[in-house]
């Protein structure tokens, strides 16, 4: 890899701290001294939210951002059966699995016909993370052997053991001494061979194979879905040297992909031996678990107890067994694959002629979008977190994944329809035409340079050097169509009636600017201004915000 993978893609750095409101920067602040450092919170300008609704969120002024990023609401924010179901079950009983109920019995058995893994037993846990964890435990119990294998980018969970399966947590999260690492699926890549030597790798050193685990989507290394069919012979290579197929659903699973329920079914011929499964199986509410080919299961249940103090509550269940209803009474799998395809068609439309953006990928609702750089090709992480922070701004959220943090990660609530794919698309195509302008321009603004007729602006168009000086209207009327190119307009006084101005950049470039330029600059941009609060008696702006 050339570019080291970043901490977090899309984490809050800091940088867009003063665009925000101050009561928004206080909760900021106060929750990083709570918090700690350990916790990241998404874009470059935070978002706070109150209230959701079917696929939108809403933050304190009642402003909707529709979803297009969540997961884990699949059926939707705040569903009615999902909240009347629990409320119901809340109401009535509450207890732990060492007793006769009903429901968990009834929702294992669901659960386990929407398989085609053979005969199985389902055992529930509260998080994704444990789910991998217990998976692990019953792989090495079966198959007597510690080695362990994922992909370069995997994501597996937060515990112990699943942290030491998860490079994505970066070079500071040690992998176990029995984990290898596989590069991922990309296009034209012999993922296979791959794998045979990551076997051969764990025979020498006398570890063997208990277990390949991957996400079926493999979605922190890029969203890599086809072409389908490629893991069947990764399993039949797993189980020749002894190992089990892990099937991580907690990503691809309930309905995402939209041509199945499970990631896994999308390729024909691959039956896994447990299938771990996790975010969206409660809406919300902190149900996870696995199914296992009994005849996997079968020495763990002899030699090991298992008890999980809330794992498949009667109250989770309930949330669970309502999801599942809700995906088959709102047809939720269908409309996915309809329109994730609507989507993925139609961002490759836009790709065509932008070449910011590259390969587009996709299975139903999560599609996974290269970002790269015009003029080179190679990805850039960081027109795709502009791209990120487009949409934010518009209202509209996404994130990024991939080891190089360039992939666009679309990924929303499943009731998501054409209506908001339109409305989605709609402000893609804004957020690149602005941001087409400083990637292709490279906008390089020398502002306050003379009198308000002879500020310069020196443009380079696609690499080729253009200094030509500029109108102030006119570079207000180029800036305005890549408005997204400035990210704040600071003032400060130096003295009496003495202001200087710095206009922030997005790629992070700070630039010298007369104060009123910085705040037409502002005014035309839409970039938030940052003034000490006792600079001006009267802002010249009604945006102009005081700390
Ligand atoms: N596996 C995959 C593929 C995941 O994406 C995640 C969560 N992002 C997990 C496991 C862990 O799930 P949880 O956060 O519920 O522990």
């Amino acid at each position: 890899m050339s570019q080291s993978a970043p901490l977090m893609v899309n984490g809050f750095d800091g940088s867009g701290l003063s665009g925000l409101p101050p009561q928004t920067q206080e909760l900021i602040a106060r929750r990083e001294a709570a918090l700690g450092g350990a916790y990241r919170l998404f874009y470059e300008r935070p978002v706070e939210f109150v209230r959701g609704s079917g696929v939108y969120l809403y933050d304190p002024d009642g402003v909707a951002y529709l979803d297009a990023y969540n997961n884990v609401p699949s059926v939707g924010h705040s569903h009615p059966r999902v909240t009347e179901a629990v409320s119901r079950q809340l109401a009535t009983l509450n207890t732990h699995t060492r007793y006769l109920t009903d429901g968990v019995v009834g929702y294992a058995e669901r659960l386990l016909a929407t398989h085609t893994i053979g005969p199985a037993h389902a055992m529930f846990t509260c998080t994704g993370s444990e789910a991998n964890d217990l998976a692990l435990r019953i792989a090495r119990t079966s198959t007597g052997a510690a080695g362990v294998i994922v992909t370069e980018n995997a994501y597996h969970g937060v515990t112990a053991a699943a942290a030491e399966l998860s490079p994505s947590l970066g070079a500071n999260v040690p992998l176990g001494v029995h984990v290898r690492t596989v590069p991922a699926p990309t296009a034209g890549s012999d993922f296979a061979a791959g794998v045979a030597a990551a076997i051969e790798d764990l025979r020498r050193h006398g570890l063997g194979v208990a277990a390949f685990l991957a996400d079926s989507l493999f979605s922190s290394d890029g969203v890599l879905p086809d072409p389908a069919g490629f893991l069947a012979p990764v399993a039949d290579l797993v189980r020749a040297a002894g190992g089990l197929y892990i099937a991580d659903e907690v990503q691809s699973g309930f309905g995402r992909t939209g041509s199945h329920l499970w990631g896994y079914q999308r390729h024909p011929g691959l039956s896994p031996d447990i299938v771990t499964m996790g975010k969206p199986m409660g809406n919300g509410l902190p149900i996870a678990g696995i199914v296992a080919r009994q005849s996997v299961l079968a020495e763990f249940g002899r030699t090991s107890r298992y008890f999980n103090t809330f794992g498949g509550n009667p109250v989770c269940v309930a949330a669970a067994t309502a999801v599942l209803d809700v995906i088959t009474d709102e047809g939720l799998q269908a409309n996915s694959l309809e329109t994730g395809r609507y989507l993925k068609d139609a961002i490759s439309g836009l790709a065509a002629d932008r070449p910011i953006l590259a390969d587009v990928r996709g299975a139903g609702l999560y599609l996974g979008v290269d970002v790269v750089s015009a003029d080179t090709g190679e990805p850039s992480a960081e027109l795709a977190a502009a791209i990120v922070n487009g949409m934010r701004d518009r209202h509209v959220l996404i994130s990024a994944t991939g080891p190089r943090g360039h992939v666009l990660k679309v990924r929303p609530p499943l009731p998501f329809a054409r209506p908001q794919a339109d409305h989605f698309l709609e402000a893609l195509t804004d957020v690149l035409a602005r941001l087409l302008l400083p990637i292709t321009l490279e906008v390089r603004l020398f502002i306050g340079v003379g009198d308000a007729e002879a500020t310069a602006l020196a443009f380079g168009l696609q690499g080729q050097e253009f200094p030509r000086p500029m109108t102030y209207q006119f570079m207000a009327s180029l800036v305005a169509a890549a408005g997204s190119a400035v990210r704040s307009v600071r003032v400060t006084r130096v003295a009496d009636e003495i202001f200087y101005a710095q206009v922030t950049l997005r790629g992070g470039a700070v630039v010298d600017a007369r104060p009123s330029d910085a705040i037409n600059l502002a005014a035309v941009t839409g970039a938030p201004v940052l003034v000490a609060s006792a600079l001006l008696d009267r802002p010249t702006d009604p945006r102009v915000m005081r700390s």
